[in-house]
């Protein structure tokens, strides 16, 4: 819980404030935007500024049922009930973001996709009892995609509640952790007439994207979005190797989509796949000259 003795000093006045044991995961703001804010001075969220409406209440409370560490108070209650079971968020097209973030992934995102061939949990979110109940009343889980083995969180737990076949590649670890189908090599795997493994690795040794549609790429922590609309990706967390990542970047341009929905760092969404393209081009080309930090 909270506490409003380590309330930081940047906080906007109000109900809602962060304490000092946030850990800068970025779900609050990915959450409500409109009311949590970095704070670069102490490189921590902070509420920019208190909600102003109804809706902004609403999603301010589901930042704080999902944020990680717990680092989210307020004395305001009154939607305390309903954000709980709010989540997952829809995106678009079955897909949905489901918050409630565990503090073992570093407060990475999750995501789960309903369609006909069965459900699928991309990586791990906390396994909160009114998720888990939510995620129930969508069709439960057939698949668990762990993009990496840094996401993994509460994955035993979704598998026994829901039964489901956890996938996941070798070199992650996957055998270890008792994951039913295991990936090996650099392939592309086919998982349903909708769904393909692709590993990227890089980040770490085992990293795996996961295409939907054509449409929809879900990526672990191997790119995201940045606030600018440009993709990202960092050799501060290249945990496995900076180039083999650099080749791997360059391998996406054989996949059509227009999402990006990362792990770590904002989901993006181009106009069309051809502007995505664009955007994966020219982070190839800032990876291979060098001018990715
Ligand atoms: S969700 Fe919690 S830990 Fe993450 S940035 Fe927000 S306040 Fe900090």
């Amino acid at each position: 819980m909270a506490r409003a003795s380590a309330r930081l000093v940047r906080n906007a006045p109000g109900d809602f404030y962060v304490d000092d044991s946030c850990i800068d995961c970025a779900m609050c703001r990915l959450l409500a935007p409109a009311v949590f804010r970095r704070d670069d001075g102490v490189g921590l969220s902070v509420v920019g500024r208190q909600p102003r409406a109804d809706g902004e209440r609403l999603r301010a409370s589901m930042a704080l049922v999902s944020c990680p560490t717990s680092s989210i108070g307020t004395a305001d209650k009154g939607f305390a009930r309903a954000a709980a079971h709010a989540l997952p968020d829809p995106v678009e097209e079955g897909v949905f973001f489901c918050g409630y973030a565990s503090e073992k992934s570093y407060g990475a995102s999750s995501y789960l996709v309903v369609r006909d061939g069965g459900n699928v949990l991309v990586d791990s979110p906390r396994a909160a009892a009114p998720l888990m109940d939510r995620i129930g009343e969508l069709g439960g889980v057939r698949f668990m995609f762990l993009s990496h083995k840094d996401d993994v969180a509460d994955h035993a737990k979704y598998a026994a509640r829901f039964g489901c076949d956890r996938i996941m590649h070798g070199d992650d670890g996957a055998a270890r952790l008792g994951v039913e189908h295991v990936l090996e090599g650099h392939a592309e795997v086919r998982l349903g007439v909708d769904l393909v493994a692709i590993p990227l690795p890089g980040h770490t040794r085992g990293s795996m994207a996961l295409l939907y549609r054509d449409r929809f790429l879900f990526t672990g922590d191997h790119v995201w979005g940045e606030d600018d609309g440009t993709l990202e990706a960092s050799r501060s967390v290249a945990w496995y190797s900076w180039a083999k990542q650099a080749e791997s970047m360059a391998r996406l341009l054989d996949y059509t989509f227009e999402w990006v929905l990362p792990g770590h760092g904002s989901p993006l969404r181009a106009d069309s796949p051809q502007q995505m393209r664009a955007k994966v081009e020219a982070l190839v080309d800032r990876m291979r000259d060098g001018r990715r930090a």
